[in-house]
């Protein structure tokens, strides 16, 4: 039972996005990238991302996890200014 309805993964997305402060740690990490995305670019964060902010900051295992994507977001960001330079 490995398959999984398209209408069920609707309905699983719209229940998510109905729980503001209610995010599990894998959903957490299914959102990082697209958190950090955001981050990188400076867009404005949407209301399903904050989730993720609110999660790391409650959550331990999590916490850590963002770290290596901030520091390559911080890198990233560096070698852009040089560029620029
Ligand atoms: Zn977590």
């Amino acid at each position: 039972m490995s398959e999984r309805d398209p209408k069920l993964q609707t309905v699983i997305d719209m229940a998510l996005s109905l729980l503001p402060h209610e995010m599990g740690c894998d959903n957490c990490f299914d959102y990082l990238a697209a958190y950090a995305d955001h981050m990188t670019n400076g867009t404005t964060i949407p209301e399903h991302l904050r989730m993720v902010r609110e999660h790391l900051a409650r959550c331990v295992s999590c916490e850590e996890e963002p770290t290596f994507l901030l520091e390559a977001m911080k890198a990233q960001g560096e070698e852009h200014n040089n560029a620029e330079g």
